[in-house]
């Protein structure tokens, strides 16, 4: 699937639905109301209906039958089980990713261990426009230890921080470099093997954040020789509403790094219950707590539905998706005071659109109230996600011919 021929009409979004290898996935996922234009999977992922399946086969046998046998048959490796699941769609060898946690406690964990691993080492560097999870986590990390966040201002907001820009504020002081991949506000891709090695170069560790980038984009962590890397499975993985996250570590800092949260299901032996703690070996030492098996459970159709579609499929309908709603915005909406607040280049551009309008907020509920489901993002942004596993051709039509509806220049001819 290339670029999309121009689509001039809803029977031609129809027909290129029709030509779509990836339209029979919709019928896997549960679509309760075939009448909502959901525009929001990059928030929160459409159910699969074989998480329902999962969940009674858990319920049923290994919980209702083996009970407490079950933690030693299997359960125990269900983490990392599924977490090299997540590392095959991110470029990352088996052995290096677990599933844990939430992303911010995933984040306070990656960030926590990077930071012991530089000491005297004074300063954190993100950008002003990164996820609010990580500001907030990385503002109590620096006030904990006395450290100091570098906030980049990218000169251009909807392409995100430039290599050259981050490397104006690294040096000898620098000892964590972290932004998010896949821009939350603008979908803009930030270059990570570019960062990663003028991170490298000054010294420091870095940290990706992949929450909108797993199963949507393609990532190459271990070409990229990033160090950390989090994210969240409930958007592009269809884990569920509060799905556990997933932490990634390379596997030849896993022995050196130390992660703060010191529970027995890290340590070595945890069923000895020994008096101190010792890290288990490799990416197990990254765990905390007992595995939640049920939202585990219910992330791995998920996970199976998001391989079997294939990385570049997904990828080629994100393109061609997020292309349509903008060839829709330029033609219907420019006119009205909407623009485009994502790159134009596909190469750099996740699978959501941001459209900037003054009354955003507004648009957004009026959107709501005739049943397209967006996201507003404060304080301009109407963001369209577009999920290429759920979303239709079809479905970018309509929606954003009901967003030049409610601007009020009437229905889209
Ligand atoms: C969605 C998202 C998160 C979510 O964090 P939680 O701890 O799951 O609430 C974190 N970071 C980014 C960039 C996100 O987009």
């Amino acid at each position: 699937m290339g670029m999309p021929p121009s689509i001039d009409s809803r029977a031609a979004a129809a027909e290129r639905d029709r030509a779509d290898p990836l339209a029979n996935f919709r019928a896997e996922f549960v679509i309760a109301d075939d009448g909502i234009v959901y525009m929001d999977g990059n928030s929160l992922g459409r159910p699969l209906q074989a998480v329902a399946g999962a969940l009674a086969r858990v319920v049923g046998e290994g919980w209702g039958e083996r009970l407490i046998r079950s933690w030693s048959e299997g359960w125990m490796d269900v983490p990392l089980m599924l977490g090299d699941q997540i590392g095959a769609l991110l470029g990352a060898g088996p052995g290096q990713v677990a599933v844990a946690d939430s992303t911010t406690v995933c984040f306070y964990k990656a960030a926590s261990a990077a930071l012991d691993a530089r000491p005297g080492r004074l300063e954190i560097v993100t950008d002003r426009g990164n996820f609010p999870t990580d500001r907030y986590v990385l503002e109590s990390l620096a006030a904990a230890r006395g450290l100091r966040v570098r906030w980049l201002e990218p000169a251009d907001r909807t392409l995100g921080p430039s290599p050259e820009e981050v490397a104006r504020v690294l040096g000898d002081q620098t000892a964590l470099v972290t932004f998010t991949h896949v821009d939350y506000r603008s979908a803009a891709i930030l270059d990570m093997p570019a960062i990663t090695q003028l991170a490298h170069d000054a010294g420091a560790l870095t940290i990706w954040d992949l929450s909108h980038s797993v199963g949507s984009v393609p990532v190459e962590l271990d070409d990229a020789g990033a160090d950390l890397a989090v994210g969240c499975t409930y958007k592009y993985l269809f884990g569920g509403p509060g799905a556990p996250a997933f932490i990634y570590v390379r596997s030849d800092l896993q022995a050196s790094l130390r992660q703060p949260v010191w529970g027995w299901l890290g340590r070595r032996d945890p069923f000895r219950m020994d008096p101190g703690y010792e890290p288990a070996a490799g990416i197990r030492a990254f765990l905390s707590g007992t595995p939640p098996i049920l939202a585990l459970s219910a992330l791995a159709p998920g996970l199976e539905v998001v391989t079997r579609a294939g990385l570049e499929e997904i990828r080629a309908k994100g393109i061609a998706l997020t292309e349509l709603a903008i060839a829709l915005a330029d033609r219907w909406l420019a006119e009205h005071g909407v623009t485009v607040a994502s790159p134009r280049d596909a190469r750099i551009r996740g699978a959501h659109v941001a459209l900037a309008h003054r009354d955003a907020a507004a648009l957004c509920g009026r959107l709501a109230d005739r049943g397209v489901l967006v996201d507003y993002r404060a304080p301009d942004v109407v963001r369209l996600g577009l999920s290429p596993l759920t979303t239709r051709f079809v479905e970018v039509w309509d929606g954003v011919s009901a967003l030049r509806e409610v601007l009020g220049a009437g229905p889209a001819g």
